[in-house]
């Protein structure tokens, strides 16, 4: 009887779910060939310093366009790039991208800005990374202090912590500089902070949303910052989406804002262009920064 039942719940699941991974499998049939067929680009987000009012960096983004779908966001095929193994592939060639249009721009004139590239923890373990990286700094020509890689604390999962600071520590010896993306929303266990070489601290966008309205976030956030500044790393706050929000952070003396305040990301050719109007909108509002002859 019990039996029959079971039997009988899992046929009324069973067409969705066999359409969920006929869905997932067809993503991963397209998704493997995205890089030939050009349908897979990177998209650059700026960050802002805020005590310099400068553009420091972009983070590269990646961007599918499925040829029948339409835009898919990576929320929903990195997922798919992790599970398939593809990740591997597909964050090399988004490494690659980002250094190679990072010394562009370098060569270009546009001023030298860090670039970061998010890694998914299949890329750290199921490869020599640190070789990887080295290889591709070497071939883009690009100095290893401007490449950011963006690791997550899924990193942690199933893996000894010996294993990940040797990693982490071969990367930080060649220059490469690394941070901790999404703190705070998941394990935050702050002995990572204390013992990994990490550079910087993004602060997940669900610490950021509502500190303008909300004192006891405020405080939670300024804690955070005073204790990454303790550990000699910096902050970058994800996610701000108002102005009150961005006013907030640099009274809170937060290092740097990534959001779409200032811009969402961007196209390559459009980089430069966004930079410079982000570093004109301070000109205009704080006269302080500008040139002595204007704010006379
Ligand atoms: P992430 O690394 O934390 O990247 C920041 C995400 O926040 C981006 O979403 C960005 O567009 C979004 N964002 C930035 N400012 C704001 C804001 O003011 N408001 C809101 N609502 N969102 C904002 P995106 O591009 O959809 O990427 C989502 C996630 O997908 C990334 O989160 C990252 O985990 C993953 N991802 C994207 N590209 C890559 C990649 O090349 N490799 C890997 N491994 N993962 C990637
Ligand atoms: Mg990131
Ligand atoms: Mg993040
Ligand atoms: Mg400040």
């Amino acid at each position: 009887m019990a039996k029959e039942a079971g039997r009988g719940r899992a046929m009324v699941f069973e067409p969705a779910y066999a359409q969920a991974v006929e869905q997932r499998l067809d993503l991963a049939r397209h998704l493997r060939h995205a890089v030939e067929a050009g349908t897979l680009h990177a998209h650059y987000q700026p960050q802002v310093d805020l005590s310099s009012h400068k553009v420091t960096g972009f983070e590269a983004l990646l961007r599918w366009n499925h040829p029948e779908r339409g835009p898919i966001p990576p929320n929903e095929f990195i997922p798919i790039a992790e599970s398939s193994g593809l990740i591997v592939d597909l964050g090399l060639w988004i490494l690659r991208e980002a250094c190679t249009q990072a010394r562009a721009w370098i060569d270009q004139g546009f001023k030298p800005r860090s670039v970061a590239v998010n890694v998914s923890p299949a890329q750290f373990w199921n490869m020599d990374f640190e070789t990887a990286v080295s290889a591709v700094l070497a071939e883009t020509g690009l100095p290893p202090h401007l490449l950011c890689l963006e690791l997550t604390e899924s990193l942690f999962v199933d893996h000894t912590e010996h294993r990940i600071s040797r990693t982490l520590t071969a990367l930080s010896a060649l220059g490469v500089r690394l941070a901790l993306d999404d703190f705070g929303s998941g394990y935050s266990s702050l002995g990572y902070l204390t013992r990994l070489p990490f550079d910087r601290l993004k602060v997940d966008r669900s610490f950021v949303d509502g500190i303008s309205t909300r004192p006891e976030k405020r405080k939670l956030l300024g804690g955070i910052i005073a204790l990454s500044r303790g550990l000699g790393m910096s902050v970058v706050a994800e996610g701000a989406e108002l102005q009150a929000e961005v006013d907030v952070l640099a009274d809170l003396d937060c290092d740097c804002v990534q959001g779409y305040v200032f811009s969402r990301p961007v196209p390559p050719e459009t980089a430069p262009l966004i930079a410079d109007a982000i570093e004109r909108r301070f000109q205009t509002i704080s006269p302080s920064l500008a040139p002595d002859d204007e704010a006379a």
